[in-house]
């Protein structure tokens, strides 16, 4: 363990140093890695073993990835051994073996480095003594297969990506809409399908859950606005299905309710059935088939078979997107949590981008003076002057108890500032009032920006943090930018 910790300060003492400043210098951009993310996919292990296999002193992979337009770089070394005058070196020889593809060994002033090199990727591991030919062709064999695991990234990357795709389109809308097609080919009618939601994400804190009906699929002739419609459980017989209060019929009219307007809704009789999970209520689905002739015999069983094979399925997908839902969204002001921010911001497409974060000032005098409930309230306030003042793409959220973060895709730091210091004034101009009693609200703000104050994401965060600590010193109520004051009276960890 303290192992695998001075490796990884020494990783990181050699990116914030020479390491990146050399690449900085020859390539104009640093090299990525963060602790704990392997670009290669190849998990920090197997390079650890490959390493302590032979004894080496470090293992390195240096590649260019074609989707980066950068140089990536991954090694792990025995710090007691090496000094980073000596890393650097390896490093330098090893980019010049990427770039002509050339394998080999050589001595250098540490040890014997063992590389191989092909479509861009060079391995190597640094011996401490000679090597022998035998020895040599076995450390090859091994550099021969890391480089085979790196060239294969891409198609893991996309079986990875495949994969979770499926996983999530398996949503309560997916299968939906799936039955809806399937029973509109088999059994040639418009189709409908609800699901019944217990709609906890919906209901306040102390609320009791209400039942809510969604209409979740609609068959290709049907009409797609009605997809997402929640349908009113007084006047929908649909509904009253969905959630288990009428069994299965056959009616004339309208069974969506009265508010739902369905353009394409044809006169004749309809079916309503439910779907369950078990004896559970999960949904419904309204048939009109053609000529108002209902299913029998074959048709009917096939009908009864797709309904049930797809009650379990609707009841899982509603489980997950619930549970969706709950980690990543703060049920008070309904923005996202820190979770669902950290999900956004740890997307691998990021590269451009300003992060707010803004801390509401002497919020403690507040709820001591009103009371916790009128601090809640100012909280949601808050919330919906920042969604209010950011466009669609954005991202607003709640990441602390007083303290939010604004994540801006592509923006640029000054536009960010600009942005932080519109919701700044916006909070400061629009009156609030707890039962009569006006308050003054405010808030500090920092802002980082990537590429501006840092090259990755993983930095945003602390850099914005550290932003909003100088606006809180200087005095509340301000806009500070990441590298402004933060880097003056080291507050901020600023990007090299
Ligand atoms: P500063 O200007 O330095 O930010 O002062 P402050 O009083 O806002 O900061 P401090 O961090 O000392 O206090 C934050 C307070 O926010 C503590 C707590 O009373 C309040 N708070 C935190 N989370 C919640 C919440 O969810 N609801 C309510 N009502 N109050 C909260
Ligand atoms: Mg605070
Ligand atoms: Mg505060």
């Amino acid at each position: 363990m303290a192992e695998t910790v001075t490796f990884l300060a020494l990783l990181l003492a050699v990116l914030a140093g020479g390491g990146a400043g050399w690449l900085l210098a020859r390539r104009g951009k640093a090299i990525e890695v963060a602790p704990g993310v392997g670009p290669h996919l190849l998990p920090e292990p197997a390079l650890d073993w490959l390493r302590r296999s032979h004894s080496a002193l470090g293992v390195w992979i240096a590649e260019l990835d074609p989707q980066e337009d950068g140089p990536r770089a991954e090694r792990i070394v025995d710090s007691d051994r090496l000094s980073s005058g000596q890393i650097i070196a390896v490093d330098r020889r090893l980019e010049v073996a990427r770039d002509f593809e050339q394998s080999g060994a050589e001595r250098l002033e540490a040890g014997t480095l063992v590389f191989h090199a092909a479509s861009g990727v060079a391995a190597a591991l640094l011996l401490p003594d000679s090597v022998n030919a035998r020895r040599l062709l076995l450390v090859e064999n091994d550099l021969r297969r890391l480089l085979d695991g790196v060239r294969r990234r891409p198609q893991l990357i996309e079986l990875a990506q495949a994969t979770t795709q499926e996983a999530s389109l398996e949503s309560a809308g997916s299968v939906g809409l799936r039955l809806a097609y399937q029973l509109e080919r088999t059994l040639d009618g418009h189709v409908v399908v609800v699901a019944f939601e217990n709609a906890m994400d919906i209901a306040g804190e102390g609320e009791e859950p209400v039942p809510r009906v969604r209409v979740i699929g609609v068959s290709g002739r049907g009409d797609r606005r009605l997809l997402d419609t929640v349908l009113p459980v007084e006047s929908s017989e649909l509904a009253r299905v969905a959630i288990g209060e009428l069994e299965s019929c056959v009616m004339e009219g309208d069974p969506l309710g009265s508010v739902v307007a369905d353009r394409r809704q044809r006169p004749g009789a309809v079916l309503l059935a439910p779907i369950k999970a078990g004896d559970r209520p999960v949904g419904a689905i309204a048939l009109w088939p053609p000529g108002g002739r209902q299913p029998v015999g074959a048709p009917r069983a096939e009908l009864m078979e797709s309904l049930a094979n797809a009650g379990p399925r609707i009841a899982t997908a509603l489980a997950a997107d619930r549970l969706k839902i709950q980690t990543t969204v703060d049920p008070l002001t309904g923005l996202c949590n820190r979770r669902g921010l950290d999900s956004v911001l740890n997307r691998r497409e990021v590269r451009k981008g300003a992060l707010i974060y803004a801390d509401l000032d002497r919020f403690k005098l507040l709820n001591d003076a009103l009371g916790h409930p009128a601090g809640d309230a100012a909280l949601l306030h808050f919330a919906k002057i920042i969604s209010e003042q950011i466009r669609a793409g954005d991202i607003g959220a709640r990441v602390g108890g007083e303290e939010f973060a604004v994540w801006l895709p592509g923006t640029g730091l000054e536009l960010g500032a600009k942005i932080a210091e519109r919701i700044r004034i916006k909070l400061g101009t629009t009156p609030w009032d707890w039962r009569g009693r006006n308050w003054p609200l405010s808030a500090s703000f920092g802002v980082a920006a990537m590429p501006e104050t840092s090259t990755t994401v993983a930095e945003l965060p602390a850099q914005a943090d550290a932003a909003l600590y100088v606006a809180k010193r200087s005095g509340r109520n301000r806009v500070e930018r990441a590298g402004g004051q933060a880097a003056r009276s080291g507050l901020g960890r600023l990007s090299p």
